[in-house]
């Protein structure tokens, strides 16, 4: 029976063995040298125990024979083995000193970890799961403090059961493909050495390391056979032996790290992430989002966007410009034509949209701010979540977003998502978001037939989004897009102030095209239109009801009525929404010929009731985008089937949503016919279907197959 047993402090420099040893020694300890070297080599029986011996091994990082005391441990170690390894661990720095365990593992001893400095890694916010590193080392595993002396009667409980039942382990396994090298090494040494030490010295010899070479008196044969093993290793990982071990060893550790170690760091709660508890909240997302969005378009088309506008259209293109061009117009004596064209359709109609940059203006100051203080990019996150119950990627979301400036450049961001049904679907879907241009309409309608009603606005927005989500429900069924939905990672941001200097770009830049757009395309459609309403077929300049705008409108006009807006002039406004959305607005002003935006107002209302409309409105916000857009998409379709297919769907859905909203509209309000009613349930029967039904199963199996 052995009267004595003895363990060995193991361990990194500075890890705080000679403090625990003195803890579990106090004054028994002596001083000795190690044989042959002027290393000091103390030992000491534990203060309670006499049988308990301890013994300081000298501070290492690795057990190969670099330095003295790396061979004097080792040394020690493989030739009068203790009964127990205590490696002492600062776990400060976990992952070095576990890199020494792994090579004291290697020895096959009995062991214990002491993770130490405790007091420290609290401060440092980490957590390290000793439960878990216990099991995947299989071995005890205390934490403690030598200095403050915490857990260190925890600890000598554990080494007196050690030593009673030594722990047995497995060795560490590395990479297959070197734990197969090292079986075959240690079936060429096995006769020579201990089992108990098979592991160390086949570890050893894969090492070529000099030493154990000597140490070991190998048959010429045999180190033939071990050099091919080497050498074949050595290909196979495109490295040098002792690299190959060392790689090894730190996956292992990193491999612990990663399981065992909690950096709080990593999940202390910043401002931002509080902020997001509740911003990405499962139940208060969305209801946020659209408070924020109503906010948004409440401040720009509602209130203080339209100080601006009104004072625009009604002050500068209203009076001031009309009067002082027409006073200079008719000092100059041009004819009569020119004046009107001038006046009411250059002036009135170019001023019909510029009238509402002060509204985009301000509707991308808040748009701007939201996205550089990073809520933004939260609501990519939340949609993400929504998206994906419908197998949408939330990568289909940021074409969305910047879409709400200009379709253009929304529907060039589809490259970034891979999947090419995605892509093609996102890109038939993101014009729907309501751009700077249908913000026209927007706020033509908001203003003038829901005046004082912050919903509209808003409510076009969120139309807008639903039209994406409800078409991808219904368009991922079909074999066309179905497929599961791209993963989409993103970082979030922290959230930080807006920089106004980004804010100003953002505002600034966006208010650009649309003014240079109203200088080009919207100033050529009004000549254009300007032209079409006052002239007749036969070249006479006629008024209004004779001209060809009137015939062109009335022949289509026809289609519109179930949506309530079947006048000539809402149907021509509508054409002139392809070459640009603004003109919708530019295109009713001269069609309806009012001076001013109250008499406008006035017009419109006697026209066509609020919901015919709020009809119009989603119809321009869903059906086929301007032609740029169309153009676009044509470019990322490379094909026109495809830009053909995605125009007429927009146009339907647009058709059967305005279809839909303003016939049951009608019904609820109690002013409806059989007509009506039939119309209601064709348009509904239409949206229900296409969520409701069923997956192309059949067909994604034979897609699957190819
Ligand atoms: P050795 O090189 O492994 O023998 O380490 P030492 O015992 O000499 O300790 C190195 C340094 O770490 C000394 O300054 C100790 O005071 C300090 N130290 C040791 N254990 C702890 C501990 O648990 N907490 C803290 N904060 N410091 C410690
Ligand atoms: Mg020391």
């Amino acid at each position: 029976m052995a009267i004595m047993s003895v363990i060995a402090l193991a361990g990194n420099q500075n890890s705080g063995k000679t403090t625990l040893f003195n803890e579990l020694t106090g004054a028994s300890q002596y001083v000795g040298n190690w044989p042959g070297v002027t290393v000091e080599k103390k030992m000491g029986h534990l203060k309670s125990n006499k049988k308990l011996m301890f013994l300081d091994l000298p501070g290492v990082y690795s057990l190969s024979p670099y330095t003295l005391e790396e061979r004097i441990s080792r040394k020690y170690l493989i030739e009068q083995p203790p009964d127990l390894i205590l490696d002492v661990l600062d776990s400060t720095n976990l992952e070095r000193n576990l890199y020494l365990s792994l090579q004291l593992m290697e020895t096959g001893l009995p062991m214990i970890l002491a993770l130490n400095m405790k007091d420290l890694l609290k401060k440092q916010g980490r957590t390290i799961n000793l439960k878990k590193m216990e099991y995947l080392l299989s071995l005890p595993v205390v934490s403690l403090s030598a200095v403050k002396k915490e857990n260190v009667p925890d600890l000598i409980k554990q080494i007196q059961k050690s030593v009673k039942e030594p722990p047995k382990y497995p060795y560490p396994e590395y990479d297959d493909r070197l734990e197969s090298a090292l079986t075959m090494i240690s079936q060429q040494i096995q006769s020579y050495v201990t089992p108990s030490k098979l592991r160390w010295y086949s570890i050893k010899f894969f090492e070529r390391d000099e030493e154990i070479q000597q140490e070991i008196k190998l048959s010429i044969q045999q180190q033939r056979e071990i050099e091919d093993i080497i050498k074949t290793a050595e290909e196979i990982f495109g490295d040098s032996s002792d690299s190959i071990i060392v790689n090894a060893r730190y996956d292992y550790v990193a491999q612990i790290m990663a399981m065992c170690v909690i950096d709080r760091n990593d999940f202390q709660i910043s401002v931002s992430d509080q902020i997001d508890r509740i911003v990405t909240n499962k139940w208060l997302a969305l209801p946020i989002f659209v408070l924020v969005m109503w906010l948004v378009y409440y401040l720009s088309i509602q209130t203080i966007g339209t100080i601006g506008t009104d004072w625009v259209n009604d002050v500068l293109f209203g009076k001031w410009l009309p009067d002082i061009v027409g006073s200079l117009l008719s000092s100059w004596h041009v004819a009569a034509w020119m004046t009107e064209l001038i006046i009411d359709g250059i002036i009135g109609g170019v001023g019909s949209v510029l009238g509402f940059v002060p509204q985009i203006m301000m509707l991308f100051l808040c748009l701007g701010i939201l996205e550089d203080c990073g809520y933004m990019a939260r609501i990519a996150f939340v949609m993400d979540r929504i998206f994906h119950r419908f197998n949408l990627s939330g990568k289909s979301f940021i074409p969305m977003l910047i879409s709400t400036g200009c379709g253009v450049p929304g529907i060039m961001a589809t490259r970034t998502i891979e999947s090419e049904k995605d892509r093609k679907m996102t890109i038939m879907l993101t014009t729907f978001m309501p751009c700077s241009a249908k913000l026209t309409v927007i706020a033509m309608i908001s203003g003038t037939f829901f005046p004082g009603q912050s919903w509209v606005a808003p409510s076009a927005y969120f139309l807008g989004m639903l039209a994406v989500v409800g078409s991808g429900i219904f368009l991922k069924k079909t074999r066309m897009f179905s497929g599961p939905p791209q993963p989409f990672v993103m970082e979030l941001p922290a959230y930080h102030f807006p920089r106004p200097g980004n804010i100003l770009h953002y505002v600034w830049s966006r208010s650009k095209n649309f003014v240079q757009k109203a200088g080009t395309i919207i100033f050529a459609s009004c000549v254009l239109i300007w032209f079409l309403s006052s002239f007749n077929w036969q070249m006479h300049m006629v008024d209004q009801n004779h001209s060809m705008l009137k015939t062109i409108g009335s022949v289509l006009a026809p289609v519109f009525a179930p949506l309530g807006f079947g006048d000539w002039r809402a149907t021509v406004a509508v054409i002139a929404g392809l070459i640009a959305k603004e003109n919708c607005v530019g295109t009713l002003r001269l069609a309806f010929g009012s001076n001013s935006a109250q008499s406008f107002a006035q017009a419109l209302n006697s026209t066509f009731s609020p919901m015919a409309g709020y009809a119009f409105l989603v119809f321009n916000l869903l059906c086929a985008p301007c032609f740029a857009a169309i153009g676009t998409m044509y470019k990322e379709y490379g094909d026109k089937m495809w830009t053909f297919r995605a125009v007429f769907y927009q146009t339907s859905l647009a058709y059967i949503c305005a279809l839909s909203i303003y016939q049951c509209w009608l019904i609820l309000t109690g002013s409806f016919t059989g007509l009506n009613i039939l119309y209601a349930i064709i348009g509904l029967s239409i949206v229900i279907y296409g969520l409701m039904i069923k997956k192309d199963k059949p067909v994604e199996k034979n897609e699957a197959l190819i």
